[in-house]
């Protein structure tokens, strides 16, 4: 992992920005330390993905990621590659 996603990471799962993302209070990530949401290979990526399916501000983090064209890692359940696919759907 790089500095940059170390820093993006931290901020939702270890200090989220509540004033910015006050739905980010009830984010499953928050606190998880045995997931990567930058994921280097398909289990990562999945393991991931697994942790959001339970989320209860899935629509939230996904609807900011779109907003603010996050272009790494998993966000509200997508991959970047979803992301993009979605973007292009509009
Ligand atoms: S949808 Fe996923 S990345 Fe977003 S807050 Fe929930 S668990 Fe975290």
């Amino acid at each position: 992992m790089n500095a940059l996603d170390d820093t993006v990471e931290l901020n939702i799962v270890d200090d989220p920005d509540t004033s910015e993302w006050p739905w980010a209070v009830y984010a499953a990530c928050r606190g998880d330390h045995d997931t990567t949401f930058f994921p280097q290979n398909r289990a990562e990526e999945a393991a991931a993905l697994a942790v959001c399916g339970a989320c209860p501000v899935r629509e939230d983090c996904l609807a900011h990621a779109m907003a603010t064209n996050e272009r790494f890692g998993v966000w509200g359940g997508t991959t970047e590659r979803g992301r993009r696919k979605l973007a292009r759907a509009g």
